[in-house]
């Protein structure tokens, strides 16, 4: 018989009751060290007291009221997100996949207002992953994701791989813009580089199309600076974020230029749920926690550190991991052995990673994660290796 939860995922059997800081509490009284964040969510930790307080202050006002109607919390954490990034403009959603279907939206109806209907292609990249409704799917191509639910749409073109020269090869008059992830994060940790964002950002200035940016998971610090387009001192015209933001509440959102989201008049898009109060009030809190100078450089600093002491494990047990890489808190370790056997061994030693694409695992705390935690991480990861290595040599 079916579960009553549809088995779309292959889950592990533990499950988590209650959670602190960087730490997960599961049913039989385990205590797990989280270095995957619920995939780069719980930015923040878990239960961290300024978000209840945020939440529950929300909770006892009003929950929802829909975007027939001004939304004050939603106007706030707008103009915080106005107010420390390239954006004029914001749109907010409730999950990833709704952010970069807005910001999709958003560059068809750009050109088709300016009377190019045709400029309707966005070129994407190989291995990249926008979320999983059908558009979404569309844009990433792969197999992986598409098997079994075509048709899928049209519109989209997906480059082999991220050079300047192959994108600058596909480009047409069909072109509408470029949407890419700065670092890739399902598709396996692949940060495209600063010198590449910025080769890319002048090629969409030298044919006039749009450069859009998936930062769901690479942005809110993850990477040290608030969002990863900002090591290479570039500007999107669009950018799509969620996770991060909402520190586990649901949260997405599309931030545009105001010349980019020209087109977007009342009536062409909506969300019922969108910009929520409950959730605007916690991303409110999010965002003024991580914007800030003092923040991001513990970030950094615990970055330079993690990575430090992951290439030396890395050193120790060069059967069973073959590099890191990655930006800020936002690593991959590349595994020799089976990323699965990996991140159930860590399992084994109280350790949360998370299975990423190219066999890698991904590191990716909450970024507030203390130095006395990631050496037990440190310990924790080293352990595993030791005994996925002791089963090798038995
Ligand atoms: C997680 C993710 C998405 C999809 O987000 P959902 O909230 O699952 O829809 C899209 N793009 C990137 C880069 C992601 O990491």
């Amino acid at each position: 018989m079916i579960d009553a939860v549809m088995p779309t995922y292959t889950r592990t059997p533990m499950g988590f009751e209650r959670g602190e800081g960087c730490w997960l509490y599961d049913t039989e009284g385990n205590k797990y060290l989280d270095a995957g964040a619920g995939i780069a969510v719980s930015s923040l930790g878990h239960c961290n007291p300024v978000l209840i307080e945020a939440l529950v202050n929300q909770a006892e006002k009003v929950w929802h009221t829909s975007n027939l109607y001004r939304i004050p919390k939603q106007e706030e954490l707008a103009s915080l997100l106005v107010q420390n990034t390239f954006a004029d403009t914001v749109f907010f959603t409730n999950s990833g996949a709704e952010a970069v279907e807005c910001t999709v939206k958003m560059m068809r109806k750009y050109w088709s207002a300016a009377g190019q209907p045709d400029r309707h292609q966005v070129i994407t990249l190989k291995s990249s992953f926008h979320g999983r409704t059908i558009g979404m799917i569309s844009a990433s191509g792969g197999e992986k994701l598409t098997k079994g639910f075509g048709p899928i749409l049209p519109g989209f073109v997906q480059v082999e791989e991220p050079s300047i020269k192959k994108i600058a090869k596909i480009i047409s008059t069909n072109t509408a813009g470029i949407l890419v992830e700065p670092v890739m994060g399902e598709g396996g940790i692949i940060p495209l580089g600063d010198s590449f964002l910025r080769n890319l950002r002048l090629l969409c200035d030298d044919h006039n199309i749009l450069l859009a940016l998936d930062e769901i998971q690479c942005g809110m610090g993850r990477t040290g600076k608030l969002f990863a387009h900002e090591w290479a001192n570039i500007r999107p015209d669009i950018m799509a974020i969620a996770k991060g933001i909402g520190g586990g509440f649901p949260l997405g959102a599309c931030l545009a230029t105001e010349k980019a989201a020209y087109a977007m008049q009342a009536g062409t898009h909506g969300s019922t749920y969108g910009g929520n109060p409950l959730a605007c009030a916690v991303g409110c809190q999010v965002l003024k926690t991580i914007a800030d100078d003092v923040f991001l450089k513990n970030v950094r600093n615990s970055a330079r550190w993690l990575r430090q002491q992951l290439e030396s494990v890395i050193a120790t047990y060069p059967d069973i991991f073959t590099e890191v890489r990655g930006e800020g808190l936002m690593l991959g370790i590349k595994c020799k052995v089976s990323n699965l056997d990996v991140v159930n061994s860590c399992y084994d030693q109280l350790l949360l990673t998370v299975p990423g694409g190219d066999n890698v695992i991904r590191i990716l705390p909450p970024l507030i994660i203390s130095e006395d935690e990631l050496k037990q991480m440190i310990d924790k990861l080293e352990n595993a290796a030791s005994s996925l290595k002791d089963k090798q040599n038995a």
